[in-house]
């Protein structure tokens, strides 16, 4: 499959074509025809797969086809990618920014050890439209009313059994709650192992995902 084939916006294509990416991965060529067309995935890839443009793409061609019509309050998230650590986080805003750079769409992070004050400033002046962030430190931004999840349209889950094994399962539930139901979401979930923990995390929060196996 290539890219030209999926019938994306314009400036998103252009932004992929400067990646220098012509054909899709094999995770991008089997998810990409079902979750542009909303449904939800469950993936089990590693990093090095083109997950994070799997997933990026998806919610770019969406924001871009559907602007939100509605008014939209500050700190509210159209889209929502969780993962557990710092480096995951800035890598996949950094492959977001670069794919959203003829677009208006804004991007922000959130990470523990950020100043706190910047972020919810940043927060409070731009729109949301992608947000990136680690568990606790979302939790935290929730907590205080500056993050709002309840008009969020997308959830990406990245490295679920990393969360799990670094014990965020119980904080990503907390931040799962807060968004919409899983028939009114779409959500893509991701690990590179399954076990029956993780299978449990899958029936919860998704809805009769497509599943891919890289
Ligand atoms: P990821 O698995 O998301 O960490 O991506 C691994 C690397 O593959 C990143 O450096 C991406 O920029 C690159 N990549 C993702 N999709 C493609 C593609 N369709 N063609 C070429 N490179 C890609």
């Amino acid at each position: 499959t290539r890219f030209h084939d999926l019938d994306l916006p314009l400036d998103l294509m252009h932004a992929i074509a400067d990646l220098g990416f012509e054909y899709c991965s094999p995770i991008q060529a089997r998810s990409l025809p079902h979750t542009l067309n909303g449904h939800d995935m469950v993936g089990k890839a590693q990093t090095g797969t083109g997950k994070t443009a799997a997933f990026l793409v998806t919610i770019i061609d969406d924001l871009l086809k559907n602007p939100f019509d509605g008014e939209r309050y500050a700190g509210e998230a159209r889209s929502l990618i969780i993962a557990p650590t710092r480096e995951l986080v800035m890598q996949i805003a950094d492959d977001a920014k670069l794919l959203c750079k003829y677009t208006d769409l804004k991007i922000h992070t959130l990470v523990g050890g950020m100043d706190y004050g910047k972020q919810q400033r940043a927060l409070q002046t731009e729109l949301v439209d992608i947000l990136v962030a680690t568990p606790g430190r979302l939790l935290d931004f929730c907590g205080n009313r500056d993050v709002h999840l309840d008009q969020t349209e997308f959830l990406v889950i990245d490295e679920a059994d990393r969360m799990l094994d670094m014990g965020f399962i119980p904080q990503v539930r907390r931040i799962v709650r807060q968004t919409p139901r899983k028939t009114h979401r779409q959500t893509m979930f991701f690990s590179a192992t399954f076990t029956p923990e993780v299978d449990s995390l899958v029936e919860q929060w998704t809805d009769d995902p497509v599943k891919v196996e890289i």
